[in-house]
């Protein structure tokens, strides 16, 4: 079974063919700047020697209709394709960011659940109108294969009121949906199941803390399985420090600028997801260039390296609280898969809550699943690989076996 997996953004789609025997990508790539005249196609694929080639055209892609037109040309292209033919692809799996109170699980595209996601467009207005963009051309090119949504936020639907209910008057709740939703939740609920197969124990007996640190970054608490707490809000700004996202602030920071410079409520927003996080405190968002810089004494590097972890950690503590009991810790993401030095940082002084690194096991290398805590740690540190895109693709394949096709 050949499922692809589709992640379509403003002016981007990213995108992975998955051949589900082997639970393996054989081709993927991202198109980029849709709409703009440096326009950029690049495209990977696996030949059956197990060869990787790569393709990349350059060149004003139109629209995301005649962008996605492009990808299928290359998957069906002699050289660098690997279908013959678009029936050979089953499924199309749809990464969807909001799915708000309703859509808690992967589910099958129909009329219904399209106005589901058209109805949660107030709640994400820069992700869900080109999810269904996507959604929309996928099913005008791939007529015959199942479509299917998978949210990032469906993972976090387990989390109880006393954690997603902001102290806010109760109608902007019951009017509004104004609450606690949480993201990344494709990627906090594979490592978590990574997690378990790992150690060998049922994922439902584990209570975990999951640390997803890429250029978003979000933390959840994980207590039997399921998700009963995530830094990340109503939206993803909430929570942890990110590449250029403040994460949680004062909300009177907001009133305060709009009064003292004069800032509308979109350059608010527009600073708080874009300007903020590591960027704004040091000018880059790029942590490989922060850990630099750091190393070299630049002094503002510093401060943004221990805003960064001193959030994460405050956070450990607070999920600990949470949760009761604590097996494990998992890293993830480019950051939480890749530095040390930040996991480290992280770890340091929390023996007393049994988590304790193991130093050379930290700063050996690795692709795979490892654990890098002593050996007696009573709560075990983990670095997981995250792997969205395979989850998005393995949910698919589960709901449409499930539905008897
Ligand atoms: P992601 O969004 O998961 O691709 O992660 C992107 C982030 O990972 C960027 O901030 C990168 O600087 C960071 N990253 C990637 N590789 C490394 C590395 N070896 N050390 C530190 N950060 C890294």
């Amino acid at each position: 079974m050949k499922i692809l997996v589709i992640n379509t953004g403003s002016s981007s789609i990213k995108y992975q063919l998955f051949d589900m025997n082997i639970n393996k990508a054989i081709a993927s790539g991202i198109l980029e700047k849709i709409g703009e005249t440096d326009g950029r196609l690049t495209h990977f694929a696996d030949s059956k020697t197990g060869e990787r080639k790569k393709v990349v055209k350059d060149g004003k892609i139109e629209d995301h209709q005649k962008g996605l037109n492009q990808i299928v040309a290359l998957l069906l292209d002699r050289e660098f394709g690997v279908i013959r033919d678009i029936s050979e692809i089953t499924a199309v799996g749809h990464r969807v960011v909001h799915g708000g109170e309703n859509l808690r699980s992967p589910v099958i595209i129909n009329n219904d659940v399209i106005n589901v996601i058209k109805k949660n467009i107030p709640l994400a207005p820069l992700h869900n109108p080109h999810n269904l963009t996507g959604i929309e051309i996928a099913g005008s090119i791939f007529t015959n294969a199942h479509q299917v949504a998978v949210f990032d936020t469906a993972f976090h639907h387990t989390i109880p009121e006393k954690a997603y209910l902001y102290a806010l008057p109760i109608e902007f709740y019951k009017e509004h949906k104004i609450r606690r939703y949480g993201f990344h939740g494709t990627s906090h609920s594979y490592v978590s199941e990574e997690c378990s197969k790992y150690l060998k124990k049922n994922l439902c007996e584990l209570n975990m803390i999951t640390i997803h640190l890429g250029n978003g970054a979000s933390m959840a608490a994980i207590k039997n399985g399921q998700s009963i707490d995530t830094t990340m809000g109503m939206t993803p700004l909430e929570g942890l420090v990110m590449g250029t996202r403040s994460g949680d602030i004062d909300p009177s920071i907001a009133i305060f600028l709009a009064d003292n410079r004069n800032m509308s409520i979109r350059e608010i927003d527009n600073v708080l997801n874009k300007s903020s996080g590591l960027k704004g405190l040091c000018g880059s968002n790029d942590m490989r260039d922060v850990l630099q810089r750091k190393n070299a004494d630049d002094y503002l590097a510093k401060i943004a390296f221990d805003v960064y972890t001193y959030r994460i950690k405050k956070y450990i503590g607070a999920y600990f609280a949470s949760l009761g009991s604590l097996d494990c810790i998992i890293f993830t993401g480019g950051i939480g898969e890749n530095s040390s030095e930040v996991r480290q940082t992280i770890c340091h002084n929390l023996e007393n809550l049994g988590i304790e690194i193991d130093q050379d096991k930290n700063n050996a290398a690795g692709n795979e699943a490892r654990e890098i805590s002593v050996f007696n740690s009573k709560v075990k540190v983990m670095v997981i690989p995250t792997n969205e895109e395979l989850k998005i693709a393995q949910e698919t394949k589960n709901v449409i076996e499930n539905q008897g096709f």
